[in-house]
């Protein structure tokens, strides 16, 4: 899979985001990735400054993605949160215990949404599958690359075959190649192929 949340890197005084949040996209980040926070996200973490916001987003993010965040070393979380060394040591005292908090809750909604074997998602549930899978896809068609389109969810294994919604099995997909890809598990020239 893509890791684009792992290209944040750093550079000089300035935050660099991660492609999965540019700072275009940094108005809309509340609403896109809330989702992604088992908990009360506004009561957690209302002392946060943005740049503390930001960096917990990239790591919530990984931790759906990827899962034992906080085992990674010091530089390759500093990546992980799109900030420098110098700027984590300052962001993490006030970062990492809420993901710490977290992050078996984390493991636990991912195991139920794996869990859901050849059906659809109940809507909510569905809903935090796809913003996680659109922020992983860094919001592109993972088969041709477009963004300027409308995307889809698609299930890399098709759930008619017995495909589940682990977010392992889900991809990004613009219209065009969710409907030439229906049911095959695989399109022919895709990174999946
Ligand atoms: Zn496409």
């Amino acid at each position: 899979m893509q890791q684009n949340f792992s290209k944040g890197l750093q550079s000089g005084s300035v935050i660099a985001f991660p492609s999965a949040i540019s700072p275009e996209r940094h108005v809309g980040l509340h609403l896109a990735l809330c989702p992604l926070y088992p908990g009360n996200y506004h009561t957690d973490t209302m002392l946060m400054t943005a740049e503390e916001h930001i960096a917990l987003q990239a790591l919530l993010l990984n931790e759906w993605v990827r899962g034992d965040t906080l085992d990674l070393e010091e530089s390759a979380l500093a990546r992980c949160a799109g900030t420098s060394r110098a700027q984590w040591r300052v962001l993490k005292p006030f970062v990492a215990p809420v993901l710490a908090d977290i992050a078996d809750a984390i493991a636990e909604k991912k195991q139920a949404l794996a869990a859901v074997v050849g059906e659809r998602l109940p809507g909510r549930a569905w809903e935090i599958a796809r913003s996680i899978v659109f922020a992983r896809d860094d919001y592109a068609c993972v088969y041709c690359g477009a963004r300027d389109r409308s995307l889809h969810c698609d299930h890399v294994l098709a759930l008619a075959n017995g495909g589940s919604n682990a977010i392992e099995n889900l991809a990004t997909a613009c219209a065009p190649c969710n409907a030439k890809k229906g049911a095959k598990s695989v399109l022919a020239g895709s990174r999946f192929a």
